[in-house]
């Protein structure tokens, strides 16, 4: 075991809402260790560069800190600075570049295996008496299902528009990644064409955005093809399919964009015994602790929203942390109590 010490508390996930974990965790005096596979906030570093939150600054504070900016609502770079500042001014205790790989043992006495990600992958392994998994949502893309989607041209994430400049774009989805990228390709010279399973946006596009995003389709500018599928991504061609009627046509397309969302891998939460849905892939847990069905586990963020994880995310997911040190604290005031026989 790397260390003689055994932690209160390891986090396997340093996003906004393992960093809230840590911070609570800090400010009770408690021993707590995060790791992440990849740097702080690593999710936050693979937004696109030119992004804008659909939350205001203070709707994504963690542990009192102020995210002071001098407009609406914060970007990219704003947001991994004020995190990594949060990060500092605790003084966290993040192991980067460190993926959990495996969690034995049970409360009290959690054994953790890791690996490195950079460097030559060497292994390491801890002691922690709780364990909260932290891991977010974005493990794989929800993919299309359909043939011709492993071609290089479908892309599942977006950055910029500059490639897209005179290229025929299918941008797929009907949330703000969808709409943003379509509007940042077609003003940057692409042609883009929106395609939609239902028949309208979903309820959550930043109402900034939309009128924006409407007044291009009715004007033409962007077509978009609601209650359409993609049927099949050929090299110079996309086949779509009307929901409704099966009838399909073709179009002419270099790139895909499938703006179509991310899921979790509950995976160590299931090697650890945590029981999780099959179907939503939601984890069991005690909403008011967020401890999970198995003692000393518990769950934080977006993850524990399973493949819905519109339902979770950094504003109310960031309130986490407090409870999980909450329900510690009092576990321990009780235990104290009881030892010494005074009630609790
Ligand atoms: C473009 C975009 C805009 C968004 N805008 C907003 C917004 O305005 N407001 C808002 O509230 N939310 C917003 N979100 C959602 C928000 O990003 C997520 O809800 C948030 O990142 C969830 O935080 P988290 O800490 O739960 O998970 P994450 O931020 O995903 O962090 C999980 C971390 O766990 C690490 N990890 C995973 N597996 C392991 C392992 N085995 N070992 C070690 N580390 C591991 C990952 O590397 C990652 O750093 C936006 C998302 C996107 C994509």
């Amino acid at each position: 075991m790397d260390g003689t010490s055994q932690l209160d508390l390891a986090i396997v996930g340093a996003g906004p809402c393992g960093i809230a974990a840590g911070v609570a965790a800090r400010r009770a005096g408690l021993d707590a260790r995060l790791f992440d596979r990849g740097p702080l906030t690593s999710s936050l570093v693979d937004y696109p560069p030119y992004m804008t939150f659909f939350s205001s600054a203070d709707r994504l504070e963690v542990g009192g800190v102020p995210f002071v900016i001098d407009r609406g609502k914060p970007g990219r770079e704003e947001a991994l600075a004020y995190y990594r500042r949060v990060a500092e001014h605790f003084e966290l205790d993040v192991h980067q570049y460190e993926e959990v790989t495996e969690v034995d043992g049970e409360k009290g006495d959690f054994l953790l295996s890791t690996r490195e990600t950079r460097g030559e992958g060497a292994t390491h392994r801890y002691g922690a008496r709780v364990v909260v998994v932290a891991t977010g949502a974005f493990h794989e893309a929800n993919r299309l299902g359909v043939p011709g989607e492993d071609r290089p041209k479908v892309k599942h994430y977006y950055d910029e528009p500059q490639p897209y400049w005179d290229q025929d774009v299918v941008v797929v989805g009907g949330g703000n990644s969808a709409v943003e990228a379509s509007l940042e390709v077609y003003r940057a010279g692409g042609r883009v064409t929106f395609v939609h399973f239902a028949d309208e946006l979903d309820e959550g596009v930043k109402p900034w955005i939309r009128p924006d995003i409407e007044n291009r389709f009715s004007k033409g500018e962007i077509p978009v093809r609601w209650r359409t599928r993609i049927q099949e991504i050929t090299a110079s061609t996309v086949v779509l399919r009307d929901v409704d009627t099966g009838e399909t046509d073709e179009i002419q397309n270099d790139w895909v964009l499938a703006m179509t969302g991310w899921r979790p891998d509950p995976g160590l939460l299931r090697s650890m015994g945590v029981t999780v849905d099959e179907e939503t892939r939601e984890p069991a847990f005690d909403p008011d602790t967020m401890e999970t069905d198995v003692e000393g586990v518990y769950v934080a963020g977006v993850l524990a929203a399973g493949d819905d994880a519109n339902r979770i995310f950094i504003e109310n997911g960031r309130h986490h942390g407090r409870k999980i040190v909450k329900h510690l604290v009092e576990g321990r005031e009780a235990a104290t109590a009881v030892e010494t026989g005074v009630e609790a």
